[in-house]
């Protein structure tokens, strides 16, 4: 891309940007008082906690190589929740060579005991986790595997890649699901090659479904790497498979891929976060690369009870911090509209 078209780029980005935020919190003063009115609820919820893009070769690796930790500024936020994933977007192994791609992401195996210390699981299905073929990509479910860490979206055959992923949590079965749809689709498991899950709508929504026959979950939440970079809305692809997931009987629908933050939408009271963008990545180009979202749900029986975020900010190496004070999009079930995380709601806030 030039430059020129690249101020421009970021230019109308930043504009929509606040559009985007105006039309996020603008309507929802009036909401927020019924929100907060909602009576509590005696029953326990689950939380799950999402991070976007994590790819950790280049600085972050080098830093776990030193004894650092990249995701030291969240280690709080994740520590407090039930269920954490964040989406894996490299791949991690010792063998394999680089496709044919002008971003190619491999991190050392050291990576692993990290990611252990943060999360539950990590979502595959991307189009960097194939990006040294699928031997490595083997190598990565194995030394995943070994070490205990579940993933979710990868698999050594196709139906390894669509199995859900299914956490038990204070009697609640949560399943979760994971698929890619940016190129290449090379990168998909077929019956006899490991890779990732594609998202072939009809497959997805058999997949939600056998989430809940099946494997007896009480929700389901697929997790989706999908629309076009630096697009700070969603687009109608997004919009007409989110809908059909959450027909299928998605109770909540997780977007990244686009390296920025997209709307949030809800259809038929699920709420859909199309992109919480980026989380640990170093090739950012434009400012608004460089801000995502750390995304918090709170589960009861019937879906989703609160949603909060927080904003992340990442430097030019690709390493995240908590910015506990920007303000962020949060919801509640029940509201008709999103309100300001900040000015609201502390169910996304940190523990002391
Ligand atoms: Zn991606």
């Amino acid at each position: 891309m030039n430059a020129k078209k690249h101020l421009r780029l970021v230019a109308q980005h930043a504009l929509l940007n606040s559009l985007c935020a105006l039309t996020l919190f603008v309507a929802p003063l009036a909401q927020a008082g019924g929100a907060s009115g909602l009576k509590p609820t005696s029953k326990p919820t689950v939380s799950l906690v999402f991070a976007g893009d994590s790819v950790l070769d280049a600085d972050a690796g080098e830093l776990v190589a030193r004894g650092g930790d990249p995701y030291a500024s969240f280690a709080n936020y994740f520590a407090d929740a039930d269920i954490r994933i964040t989406n894996l977007e490299c791949v991690v192994a010792t063998t394999g060579s680089a496709g044919d791609k002008m971003f190619t992401f491999r991190a050392h195996p050291r990576v692993i005991p990290v990611l252990q210390r943060h999360f539950d699981a990590v979502a595959l299905a991307n189009n960097h986790s194939g990006d040294f073929g699928p031997a490595a990509f083997a190598e990565m479910l194995d030394l995943l595997q070994s070490a205990g860490l579940a993933q979710v979206g990868g698999g050594m055959n196709l139906r390894q890649a669509h199995t859900p992923l299914v956490f038990e949590r204070k009697g609640l079965r949560i399943a979760v699901l994971s698929y890619d749809e940016f190129q290449p689709r090379s990168f998909e498991a077929n019956h006899h090659r490991p890779g990732v899950a594609w998202s072939e709508d009809e497959r997805v929504v058999a997949d939600i479904r056998a989430a809940r026959r099946v494997h007896r979950a009480d929700l389901v939440i697929p997790i989706m790497h999908w629309g076009w970079e630096n697009e700070p809305v969603a687009n109608a692809r997004q919009r007409q498979l989110a809908r059909r997931m959450v027909q299928a009987g998605a109770d909540a629908v997780i977007g990244g891929h686009p390296h920025v933050t997209q709307d949030i939408e809800r259809y038929r009271g699920k709420p859909i976060v199309y992109s919480v963008g980026n989380f640990i990545m170093k090739e950012t180009d434009n400012a608004n690369q460089r801000i995502g979202w750390v995304l918090r749900l709170d589960l009861d029986r019937r879906g989703v009870v609160r949603l909060g975020t927080r904003v992340v900010r990442i430097d030019m190496a690709g390493i995240p911090t908590l910015d506990t004070s920007a303000p962020s999009p949060c919801w509640r079930r029940g509201a008709t509209a999103l309100h300001n995380c900040s000015m609201h709601d502390t169910s996304s806030e940190p523990p002391q």
